[in-house]
C-alpha cells in the first residue's frame, strides 16, 4: 500500500493554495508533542531531559485540538516522549481524524500491539514506528535488548489489523551503508507503506555526542546508501529531500513548515532548538526572527542540520511550487535517483537570496562528491533514573 492518492492531493492543493494566495510562510506539518515522558531512554534523544514534573505532565485533548485548529496544517505528526504512554492519545487521534488531519503517530512500539484495540483503522492515522536498523543496531541505538522484535511484532500485527505502518530511521556516524540496505529490503519485506530517514539532530543535551553526522558526512552517507537503490524501496518523503540527503539538490531550512506544540506552547524556532516559546501560533509565526535561522543564516546550530523537519517542508513546497522542483521529482520519480543531475543546485537560493557562504559550500559539495564513490544506553537522560522511567511511563 503506498500513500493514499487523497493525501497527496490534500498536500499538494494545500501547498498551491498558499502559493495562489501568495503567502510565503506556511506551516505543512504540525509536531504535536502532547508529552515529554518516554519508556526508552537512547542515546542520541534530546528531548527527554526534564525536570519529573515535566515529565509527567501531559497536554490535554482539547488542547492539541486548539493548537491544531489554529496552525491549519493538513498533517499532523505526533512524536514525543512515547504518545501511547499519553491516557488519551487515542482521543486525541480521534479528535484529529474527525478534523480529517492526516496524523502520523511516532512511536517505539513498545506499547503498540497491546495499544491497537484503542484505535480504528482509518486512511487518516499511520503508526510511524521508530526502527534505527536490523536488530543489534536497533537494540543498541535504544539502548535496551529486544526492543527490534517487539516493534517488528507489533508492525506485523497492526498491518494485519488494516492499520497504515511507517518507518522512522535517524541514521548517525556510525551507519554503514550496505547494512542499512539489508535494513530497508527487510522493511519491504515486512510490508511497510514507506521509510522514512533522516540524519540525527546533534541535541547539545542528548548523552551521546561523538555519533552525530556533519553535513559532509551526511552527504557522503547518503550519496552512498541512494547509489543504486533498489526498485521495491518506497520511501515516505519527497524525493527532493531524498535528493537533499545525497547533495544532489540544495534546499535551504524552513523551520515554519513543522512547527512545534507542546507543554510549553508553540516553540521557537524549530523541532529542535528551543529559544523560547511563544502562546500562539500567530506570535510564534510574527516574532521568530526566521532570518537567523537555516544554513544560509551562519547559526553554527543550524550548519550541520539535514533534519526532515526543517527541510522536508521545503521538499515538499519546491515539489508542487516550483516548476525545476516538481520536474526534478518527476524525472526521479519515473526514471530513479541515477537520473538526477547537477549538484547542489540554486533551488536554496530562490527560498532566501544568496548565502554569503553558497558558493564556498557548493564548491566544498563538489570536491567532496569523488570521496562518495570510494568509497546506543543505559545512560538515562540527566534529571531521570531507571526506577523513575518505570514510574513515569505506566499509561
Ligand atoms: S536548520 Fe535545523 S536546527 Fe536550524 S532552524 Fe532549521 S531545523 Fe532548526
Amino acid at each position: 500500500m503506498g500513500v493514499p492518492v487523497s493525501q497527496m492531493w490534500t498536500v499538494a492543493s494545500y501547498v498551491l493554495r498558499q502559493k495562489l494566495r501568495g503567502i510565503e510562510r506556511y506551516p505543512l506539518v504540525l509536531m504535536l508533542e502532547p508529552l515529554f515522558r518516554c519508556n526508552l531512554a537512547c542515546a542520541g534523544c534530546g528531548k527527554i531531559q526534564h525536570p519529573n514534573s515535566v515529565l509527567k505532565r501531559n497536554l490535554a485533548a482539547e488542547e492539541c485540538f486548539q493548537a491544531v485548529e489554529e496552525c491549519g496544517a493538513p498533517m499532523v505528526s505526533i512524536p514525543g516522549g512515547e504518545p501511547l504512554l499519553h491516557p488519551e492519545i487515542h482521543k486525541i487521534v480521534e479528535g484529529l481524524v474527525e478534523r480529517k488531519k492526516y496524523i502520523y503517530l511516532c512511536t517505539n512500539a513498545i506499547l503498540l500491539e497491546e495499544h491497537l484495540d484503542r484505535f480504528t483503522p482509518s486512511k487518516y492515522l499511520t503508526f510511524s514506528v521508530h526502527l534505527d536498523g536490523l536488530q543489534d543496531e536497533h537494540d543498541r541505538a535504544v539502548c535496551r535488548d529486544g526492543i527490534y522484535e517487539v516493534a517488528v511484532r507489533a508492525i506485523r500485527k497492526a498491518l494485519k489489523k488494516g492499520f497504515r505502518v511507517t518507518t522512522n530511521t535517524t541514521l548517525f556516524n556510525d551507519a554503514d551503508p550496505e547494512t542499512c540496505q539489508r535494513f530497508f529490503d527487510t522493511l519491504m519485506e515486512l510490508g511497510v507503506e514507506g521509510m522514512m530517514v533522516s540524519p540525527g539532530y546533534p541535541y547539545e543535551k542528548a548523552p551521546d555526542q561523538e555519533h552525530f553526522l556533519h553535513r559532509n558526512e551526511t552527504l557522503r552517507l547518503f550519496g552512498k546508501l541512494l547509489d543504486r537503490p533498489k526498485k521495491s524501496w518506497r520511501f515516505n518523503q519527497s524525493p527532493l529531500f531524498l535528493e537533499f540527503l545525497r547533495g544532489r539538490f540544495d534546499l535551504e531550512c524552513t523551520p515554519w513548515g513543522n512547527p512545534t506544540y507542546n507543554l510549553f506552547g508553540w516553540q521557537k524556532p524549530c523541532y529542535l532548538l528551543q529559544e523560547g516559546y511563544c502562546g500562539s501560533f500567530k506570535e510564534l509565526m510574527e516574532t521568530t526572527d526566521w532570518n537567523s535561522y537555516g544554513r544560509c543564516s551562519g547559526n553554527p546550530k543550524c550548519t550541520d542540520c539535514m533534519v526532515h523537519s526543517g527541510y522536508e517542508p521545503t521538499a515538499v513546497a519546491q515539489t508542487f511550487g516550483s516548476l525545476k522542483g516538481f520536474l526534478r521529482t518527476v524525472k526521479v520519480t519515473l526514471f530513479g535517483f541515477g537520473a538526477s543531475g547537477t549538484i547542489a543546485d540554486e533551488s536554496a537560493t530562490e527560498l532566501r537570496g544568496p548565502s554569503p557562504e553558497a558558493e564556498s559550500t557548493l564548491v566544498q559539495i563538489q570536491e567532496s562528491l569523488p570521496s562518495m564513490d570510494d568509497s546506543g544506553n543505559t545512560g538515562m537522560a540527566d534529571s531521570v533514573n531507571k526506577s523513575e522511567v518505570e514510574l513515569l511511563t505506566r499509561p
